[in-house]
């Protein structure tokens, strides 16, 4: 950590600082310049982000060097961690082709559109049983019903599920169905739900809040792998804006940030950041030439009866066809799709 002084800092507020730095057993070097008096700091920072140094007089600014989200942060872990769901492995040069409903409606639906990813290539199948709709009164998941449609569906195409938990209270539920669980946008920094599901050992979807920073994305990662979860892909879903062409803000260069940031995987999700289907190809492409280490997209055989997020929606053939150009690109940059399990009944 440096401590920068201000100009008219007093010697005695500088041997204060030094006293305080020092008083929290670490060690304090003083270097004078012509313009700037600046207490280089030496050991735990942990110890110094408790201390309010900005609140001492004589201290114009204080900047860390580490980044505190230590766990989550490149330096901690140099290698690109690689999360495997259920065989599928996301990161370290796999893609994640993540794709399903925004909800589970039906057996049927879920049914038709999981054999239909399935044979577009995708390896991970999603679905929500538990939405989180602006509207009380609009359609809000069909609960555990639809959790264990979910579970059928990849079982009997051989793809791992994932699908969101919005309520700490439903995490042994979800838990027990799902491959991976989603923490949604809305719930980024729901700290609560952070921390029961770092409890866990399942791999988390850790959706970009829509006002959230980099910093504040990678500071919920940190609360999961605090706990000792370590299987956590960030996922790209776009951020406010002012624009009202797109939904939201696809921020495409979130993802080679995260990567040098952190070793956490990061996955682009299209689908929410544009809120497009005419977008959602080239933005998904955008994402893998950017490094993403997969694409998540919703997919639906009827967008215009969906329940949810039906306006977003790509068909089936138009997600094959995204599939193919992804296929393509990954090819030209090394990268790798980790093939799903077999299918079970088909
Ligand atoms: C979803 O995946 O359907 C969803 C609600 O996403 P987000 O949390 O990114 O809005
Ligand atoms: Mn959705």
């Amino acid at each position: 950590m440096i401590i920068i002084l201000k100009d008219s800092a007093t010697p005695e507020q500088v041997d204060h600082v030094i006293e305080r730095v020092e008083s929290l057993g670490l060690q304090a070097h003083l270097s004078r310049g012509t313009y700037r008096t600046v207490i280089g700091v030496i050991g735990d920072e942990e110890k110094l982000q408790a201390a309010p140094l900005m609140a001492i007089p004589g201290v114009a600014q204080v900047m860390p060097v580490l980044p505190p989200y230590k766990l989550a942060s490149r330096q901690a872990h140099p290698q690109p961690t690689v999360v495997d769901v259920s065989g599928v492995k996301i990161g370290g040069g796999h893609l994640a082709l993540i794709a399903g409903p925004c909800a589970i409606e039906s057996a049927e639906r879920m049914d038709g559109i999981a054999r239909a990813v399935k044979a577009a290539g995708a390896n991970l199948l999603r679905g929500g049983a538990f939405k989180p709709r602006t509207s009380p009164y609009s359609f809000q998941g069909m609960g555990e019903d639809g959790l264990k449609i979910l579970r059928e569906a990849g079982d009997k195409y051989g793809l791992p599920v994932v699908t969101e938990v919005m309520d700490p209270r439903r995490i042994e539920m979800v838990v027990e169905y799902a491959d991976m669980i989603q923490l949604g946008a809305r719930n980024m920094q729901n700290f609560v739900l952070l921390t029961e599901v770092g409890a866990t050992n399942k791999p988390v979807l850790l959706k970009r809040g829509m006002s959230a920073t980099i910093k504040d994305l990678l500071m919920s990662a940190e609360y999961i792998l605090s706990e000792g979860n370590p299987n956590v892909v960030l996922c790209e879903r776009g951020v406010k804006g002012f624009d009202t062409e797109t939904r939201n803000l696809y921020d495409v260069s979130a993802v080679p940030v995260c990567h040098g940031l952190s070793h956490l995987p990061i996955v682009v999700d299209p689908s929410h950041a544009t809120g497009r289907p005419d977008l959602i190809v080239p933005c998904a492409l955008a994402g893998v030439a950017a490094g993403a280490d997969g694409v998540h997209v919703e997919v639906h055989d009827q967008p215009e009866e969906a329940l949810s997020d039906g306006a977003q929606a790509l068909l089936p053939d138009q997600y094959t066809e995204l599939v193919g150009q992804i296929r393509r690109l990954a090819d030209l940059l090394g990268k790798q799709i980790s093939p799903s399990g077999g299918l079970a009944e088909v």
